[in-house]
């Protein structure tokens, strides 16, 4: 819209505290799917978890009905990278399940994903968990004051390079998000660093990177929602909101804030 395009809404600290209470349920959401998450169980069943603990916290599941899908969580298998539909499918050891949770409290957004391995784990699949985990606190990182958008995408990019081989997709990314879910800007997952809008105290970005163990490309199936991989190899995606403070990155997914992952790359947090 005329005058509209690539407003980046700032949020006020209170509704900082809104975000960080919408992205706890996120957080508890997503370490009681941690914890369930069996061979033998379905997607559904993962998805009843979700539902039932968004509700008990008095939140509202961002991702029902928004655009039309149909159920509160994500789950994507193996090869399937992001937005797979809860159904029948059974989960059997071995398979990488990438559970993407969103909530909302008080009008006020929390979106966050982690991949788990169910059972024991392959080396390369290992491997691939810890290296897009990994490249996501990079990028959280550089969600400082002063830096600009692209350093948050080139830092991601770069640990992913300096992994292996692997495929960083391009078409999905992470974007602002605080009163809706998704909202300027898109956060890429590669680029150079010093690009983009100026990072400053009151914005919040989702960051997302998805990462394949082969290429980068990517098809969505029939049903209109689920991305795979064309080759068909697996994918990881690990996701956190970020609110940008002048005391640094408040990571409102995280339990806490981002504090410990961040120091260790001597990221200064909020107290
Ligand atoms: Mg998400
Ligand atoms: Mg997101």
């Amino acid at each position: 819209m005329f005058g509209r395009k690539n407003v980046i809404e700032l949020k006020k600290p209170e509704q900082f505290e809104r975000m960080r209470a919408a992205g706890l349920v996120v957080a508890d959401t997503l370490r009681l799917l941690r914890e369930s998450v069996t061979p033998g169980m379905t997607t559904a069943d993962l998805d009843a978890i979700a539902r039932e603990s968004i509700s008990s916290a008095g939140a509202t599941p961002s991702f029902l009905n928004y655009h039309g899908f149909p159920a509160v969580i994500c789950t994507s298998v193996n090869d399937e990278i992001v937005h797979g539909i809860p159904g029948q499918r059974v989960i059997e050891p071995g398979d990488v399940v990438s559970i993407d949770c969103g909530a909302i409290v008080d009008g006020w957004h929390g979106d966050a994903a982690i991949s788990v391995v169910v059972g024991d784990a392959t080396p390369e699949v290992d491997q691939l968990l810890d290296v897009t985990e990994t490249a996501l606190w990079r990028g959280i990182a550089k969600a400082c004051v002063g830096g600009r958008l692209s350093d948050i995408g080139h830092a991601v990019e770069s640990h992913v390079r300096a992994s292996g081989d692997f495929g960083i997709v391009e078409e999905y990314v992470g974007h602002g998000i605080g009163s809706s879910m998704h909202m300027d800007p898109s956060v890429p997952n590669y680029g150079q660093p010093g690009h983009g809008p100026k990072l400053v105290a009151g914005m919040a970005l989702a960051i997302e990177p998805m990462v394949n163990l082969g290429g980068r490309h990517t098809k969505m199936l029939d049903d209109e929602w689920t991305v795979v991989t064309v080759d068909g190899r697996w994918s990881a995606h690990f996701e956190h909101t970020v609110a940008i403070t002048a005391d640094g990155p408040w990571v409102t997914t995280a339990h806490d804030g981002g504090a410990e992952r961040l120091a260790a790359l001597g990221v200064p947090t909020p107290a």
